[in-house]
C-alpha cells in the first residue's frame, strides 16, 4: 500500500489565542489513538476571518475550531449549520466535509455530557443560569432542547438577558424568563440545577465568585460552573458546603474537545488521555 504522509489538519483560530489549551488535549489524543492529525493555534484576528475560512478550504483542513472573537462571525462564511448552532446563532467548531462547511456547537452538549456523566438530567428539571454571554447561550438552549421543565436568566446586562429568555420562549417552546443582576441574587428554591455560566473566577481571578446568597443555595440543587481553570472554584466549594451536588467546568472542556474529536476522525475519544494532560497543565500553571 502506497504510503500517506500528509497530516490531516485542524486547528483553532482566535485573538487572543495563545492561552487556549485546545491543542493540548487534542494532540494527546490523536497521538493516543496513532492518528495523522496536527492541531493548529492560530492567531487570527477580526479582519482575517473570512481569509482564514478560505485557508480552511485552500488546505483541506478537516475542521477548525473557533473562539473569541470569531464564534459569530463566522456564520457568514459557512455552508450548513447544524440545528442547535442555528438558534444557539454561535459556532465553536466547523467540519469540511469534501469542501462543504458545517457549523455546530460543542459547548452545550459537552456541558450535558458532564451531566449525564455525573448521573443528573435535566428533563423536567428548572435551571437557573448565571450569565447571558455564548456559554450561557449554548448550554441553555441545548438544555432547552434536551427536554429541560423550565429556565431562569440571570444576567447584568439587561438586553442580553432579555434576548436569551426571549430566545428560548421562542426557538425551543420551553418557558424561560429574566431576572436583573444588580446585587447579590437569592436563588430561588424551586431550583434544580444552578449553572456559574460567567467568566467569574477564571486563572488568574480565582479568588472571585458570583455574587449570590450562597445560603439560598441547598442540599439536593446540583450546581455546576464553566469555569475550568482553576475546576476547584469558590464557587463550587460554597455550593459543596451546602450539601449540593458539583460539576465542574474541566469536564465540560473535556467533552466538548472529545465530541469535536469525533466529528473531524470519526471515532471515540480518549477521553481519559485528553482529562489527563489537562489537569497536568493546569497544576504545572
Ligand atoms: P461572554 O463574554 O460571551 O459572556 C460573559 C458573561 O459573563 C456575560 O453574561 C457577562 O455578563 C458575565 N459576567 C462577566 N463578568 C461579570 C461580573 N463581574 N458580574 C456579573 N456578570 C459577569 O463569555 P463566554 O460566555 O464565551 O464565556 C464565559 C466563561 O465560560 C469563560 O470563562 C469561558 O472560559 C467559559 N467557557 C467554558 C467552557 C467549558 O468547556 N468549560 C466552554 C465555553 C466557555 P454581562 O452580559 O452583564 O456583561
Amino acid at each position: 500500500m502506497a504510503k500517506n504522509y500528509r497530516a490531516e489538519l485542524v486547528g483553532v483560530f482566535g485573538c487572543p489565542v495563545d492561552e487556549n489549551p485546545t491543542g493540548v488535549m487534542e494532540e494527546a489524543a490523536f497521538a493516543a489513538l496513532g492518528l495523522n492529525y496536527r492541531y493548529l493555534t492560530v492567531k487570527v484576528d477580526q479582519d482575517n476571518l473570512e481569509n482564514a475560512v478560505k485557508g480552511v478550504r485552500a488546505f483541506n483542513m478537516r475542521g477548525i475550531n473557533l473562539t473569541i472573537p470569531h464564534k459569530v462571525a463566522v456564520l457568514k462564511y459557512l455552508d450548513a449549520l447544524t440545528k442547535a448552532a442555528e438558534i444557539i446563532g454561535a459556532v465553536n467548531t466547523v467540519i469540511n466535509d469534501q469542501g462543504k462547511l458545517t457549523g455546530e456547537n460543542t459547548d452545550g452538549k459537552g456541558y450535558l455530557i458532564s451531566l449525564t456523566k455525573a448521573g443528573v438530567s435535566v428533563r423536567g428539571k428548572h435551571l437557573t443560569v448565571l450569565g447571558a454571554g455564548g456559554a450561557a447561550r449554548a448550554i441553555s438552549v441545548e438544555s432547552a432542547l434536551a427536554g429541560a421543565g423550565r429556565i431562569t436568566i440571570v444576567n447584568r446586562d439587561i438586553r442580553r438577558g432579555e434576548e436569551l429568555a426571549a430566545l428560548i420562549n421562542t426557538r425551543t417552546g420551553v418557558k424561560a424568563d429574566y431576572f436583573p443582576w444588580n446585587q447579590a441574587f437569592s436563588i430561588s428554591p424551586d431550583t434544580d440545577i444552578l449553572t456559574n455560566a460567567t467568566s467569574i473566577g477564571l486563572f488568574p481571578h480565582i479568588n472571585e465568585k458570583p455574587d449570590i446568597n450562597y445560603d439560598s443555595l441547598r442540599a439536593g440543587m446540583v450546581v455546576t460552573d464553566v469555569i475550568f481553570n482553576d475546576p476547584n472554584s469558590l464557587f463550587l466549594g460554597e455550593a459543596k458546603k451546602r450539601g449540593a451536588l458539583t460539576i465542574d467546568g474541566l469536564g465540560m472542556l473535556v467533552n466538548q474537545g472529545a465530541l469535536n474529536f469525533k466529528l473531524w476522525t470519526g471515532l471515540e475519544a480518549p477521553v481519559e488521555v485528553m482529562e489527563g494532560i489537562l489537569k497536568k497543565e493546569f497544576e504545572a500553571g
